[in-house]
């Protein structure tokens, strides 16, 4: 099943907005087994979108458009779309209805409602009307034959949330339900310490057996590996116990290298991992200055393990706060193995954590000198019995470096 979006706005092509709305849709597809083989971008002009329409609909079965669906005189969609497929213009009262409660309930606003908003209960008669519980623009379904195949287009509004609101509550079940998709299942679980072409050296056998309904795609981000198996069927519950079989199958292969068998992110990993032994953890961060914090917190619940951080970006807080030898300082520098093993130590017991890690490095664009260049990184973890340090040479961009810091900061921790 193909698809294909047409995100609509002239801010879209001068770079004004960046086009988020196709990403999430073609996430969303993904899941569901819908391909989206196209991505079209077109400004507020009515002929440019006419020839989008007639081109992907050439393309694809499912032609997702968004945008222009406001009440303003540059959202041109909605009257175009009514002309193109040869309706005309009528009140939906649910909508009429709908528009008349957000403006006196959500929107709190007394007086007479304007005209122009009005006008967004008008739909083309020939269109099904999509409800958006998020806001006044609803989404519209049309039909359409096109080389004796029928075409869905369905045309959502340009504002985030409300696209996404009616994508996940409206659109997609609807699809699934017109279309009879098969069912699709996927397992994923994640690697680390090894890169993608090595894991890949483990599985030979495995990917030459799998069968035809099951696919296999590697997924490598900041020195780790996701590995995604996706199978698609019509009996849901036989394609759940294949894929499962396969994919106990595929980490049994990997056992020493699986960081987690689910698709979560390594800051949950921890999470339950310290929740499991009942232990705390804090963190003591130079480099990074305070992302690895950020990861963590990002899980909820967190609060229940992670005691907090120590930002200590200049030698001064490393060594007030953490109690960072000066010696060490000195001799060996702030980006040394001595220098985060104390600030491991420094954050153990001045935040009262069981276990704690530490990053310290050179970032990057400035700061190198041939001894130590840029991304040359020092990270640490463990607890008052053992403390483990690592070496990291980077050669990314100052951001990619601190992202990947952060990520073998806390697979360190997890060893
Ligand atoms: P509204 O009722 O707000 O006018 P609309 O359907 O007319 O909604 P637009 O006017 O095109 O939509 O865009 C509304 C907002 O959504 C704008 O702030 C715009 O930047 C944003 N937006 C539009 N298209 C996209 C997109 N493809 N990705 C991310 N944001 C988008
Ligand atoms: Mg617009």
């Amino acid at each position: 099943m193909n698809a294909s979006i047409i995100t609509i706005g002239d801010e879209l092509l001068i770079g004004q907005t960046i086009d988020t709305n196709s990403a999430f849709i073609a996430q969303e597809f993904n899941k569901v087994g819908i391909w989206v083989k196209r991505r079209v971008a077109v400004g507020d002009v009515a002929g440019d979108i006419r020839a989008a329409l007639d081109e992907e609909s050439k393309q694809a079965q499912i032609i997702i458009l968004t945008g222009g669906l406001g009440p303003t005189a540059d959202d041109i969609t909605k009257p175009l779309l009514n002309n193109y497929f040869g309706g005309k213009m009528v009140i939906d009262p649910k909508v009429a209805e709908h528009i008349e409660y957000l403006f006196r309930e959500v929107y709190r606003r007394s007086g007479p409602i304007e005209e122009r908003n009005k006008k967004q209960a008008e739909v083309p008669d020939v269109a099904r009307v999509l409800h958006n519980a998020r806001g006044s623009a609803p989404g519209m379904w049309f039909e359409k034959n096109v080389d004796g195949r029928t075409v869905v287009f369905v045309s959502l509004p340009g504002v985030p949330h409300e696209m996404k609101g009616l994508l996940i509550d409206e659109v997609i079940p609807r699809l699934l339900r017109h279309f009879k998709f098969p069912f699709i299942v996927h397992r994923t679980a994640f690697t680390a310490g090894m890169g993608e072409s090595m894991v890949a050296e483990r599985l030979p056998d495995f990917e030459a057996a799998l069968p035809r309904h099951i696919k296999l795609a590697y997924l490598p981000s900041y020195g780790i590996v996701k590995l995604r198996l996706t199978g698609q069927g019509h009996k849901e519950q036989q394609l759940t116990d294949e894929v499962d079989l396969q994919f106990d199958q595929m980490t049994a292969l990997l056992e020493d290298i699986i960081v987690s068998k689910k698709d979560e992110p390594i800051e949950q990993v921890i999470g339950h991992l310290l929740l499991k032994q009942q232990k705390t953890m804090a963190t003591a961060e130079s480099c990074t200055g305070g992302n690895v914090a950020h990861w963590i917190t990002r899980v909820p619940g967190s609060s229940a393990y992670y005691n907090g951080s120590i930002v200590s970006y200049s030698n001064i807080i490393k060594e007030a706060l953490l109690q960072v030898p000066a010696g060490v300082l000195r001799a060996q520098g702030a980006v040394s193995s001595e220098t985060v093993e104390a600030m491991v130590k420094g954050a153990l017991q001045q935040l009262g954590a069981d276990y704690a890690v530490a990053t310290s490095g050179i970032a990057g664009p400035d700061g190198g000198t041939p001894q130590k260049p840029v991304g040359t990184i020092w990270i640490a973890a463990g607890s008052q019995d053992r403390i483990v340090t690592k070496l990291l040479q980077l050669r990314f961009d100052r951001e990619q470096n601190i992202e990947i810091t952060t990520m073998q900061a806390l697979l360190l921790l997890r060893r």
